[in-house]
């Protein structure tokens, strides 16, 4: 039988995949257009990026359902889609891997608004459509499901409940930090730093702690995260931090760190602690192949050190 992903992970460093959003512009989704919707109205466009990351070496694969609950797709007018465009989303990543085993991570992003008494947001509302779309990540073999660039607990406590209503054999709460301005660290938007997000995941029952994307979270500023998560808990951290930052160049948003840059970043986070690595938003295939390469030499440096009876890293 398959290993969960949380026990696969503390075994040997995983690799995760790129970027979805900024892929999909590529291939020609409008901005403002329903990404999501792409797994019914174009699975082939969808598959071929993910099957990109899949050659690159992921060993996970994140489903295109980041907006796919009921809140978020209602803004295109897909809300009565959500079974049909989440199930969608996961067969097509299954697909991806071809004949490898490997993890299928149905994402589930934030549902885009402020709960009240801060905005106009139910939580009864929140976690009806965090629910139905957890129930159709994990109805469709989902191996896992991740509750991503969370800023604040309310919402992420929705979100790790409803996965675990839903049967989720894993799941990951993950963070969207900011640099604050003067630069001295970081937090997310709602003020929440990683220690504290690290213990209410542990509290809350998630069984991968994370974070993602945010505002100049580059490779180092994700590797202080880890080491700051790795002060409050043992469980399997995974990271997926942007590839730099967005510059528009030519009328087109571009991310500034290439793979060669970006790689360099690697076996630090390895080294401080991150059990799965990945990458968010400006990530290509080309990155996803860099760390690859990366972790397989860290592996077999490790396992060589191992093997002449030196203390492994
Ligand atoms: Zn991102």
């Amino acid at each position: 039988m398959k290993k969960r992903l949380q026990d696969a992970a503390r075994e040997r460093p995983l690799l995760a995949d790129g970027a979805m959003g900024t892929q999909l512009m590529l291939a020609g989704l409008e901005q403002g257009g329903c990404g999501e919707n792409w797994n019914v109205a174009h699975p082939e466009r969808v598959l071929a990026i993910q099957r990109k990351y899949a050659d690159a070496g992921a060993d996970c694969i994140l489903t295109n359902t980041f907006g796919g609950c009921r809140i978020m797709l209602n803004r295109h007018g897909n809300a009565g889609r959500v079974a049909e465009i989440n199930r969608a989303g996961v067969e097509i990543a299954r697909r991806a891997f071809g004949d490898r085993n490997g993890y299928v991570i149905g994402d589930i992003g934030p549902f885009g608004g402020l709960l009240q008494p801060y905005g106009d947001f139910a939580e009864e509302d929140v976690r009806a459509a965090f629910v139905e779309q957890a129930r159709a990540l994990v109805q469709a073999g989902a191996d896992a499901v991740i509750v991503e660039t969370q800023t604040s607990l309310e919402e992420l406590q929705i979100g790790i409940e409803a996965a675990r209503e839903a049967g989720a054999g894993c799941i990951i709460g993950s963070m969207a930090y900011d640099v604050t301005l003067d630069g001295s660290t970081f937090r997310t938007m709602m003020g929440i730093d990683p220690e504290r997000a690290a213990e209410f995941m542990q509290e809350h029952g998630a069984d991968i702690v994370a974070l993602n994307c945010g505002t100049g979270m580059d490779m180092e500023r994700a590797r202080q995260a880890v080491l700051r998560y790795r002060t409050v808990t043992d469980l399997p951290l995974m990271v997926q931090p942007n590839a730099g930052q967005p510059k528009l160049v030519n009328m087109k948003v571009v991310y500034d760190e290439p793979p060669e840059q970006m790689v360099t970043g690697v076996v630090p986070l390895l080294e401080a602690g991150a059990n799965i690595v990945g990458a968010c938003c400006g990530s290509t295939p080309d990155h996803i192949a860099a760390f690859r390469q990366a972790i397989d030499d860290f592996l077999r440096v490790r396992g060589s050190v191992q093997n002449i009876g030196e203390p492994a890293l």
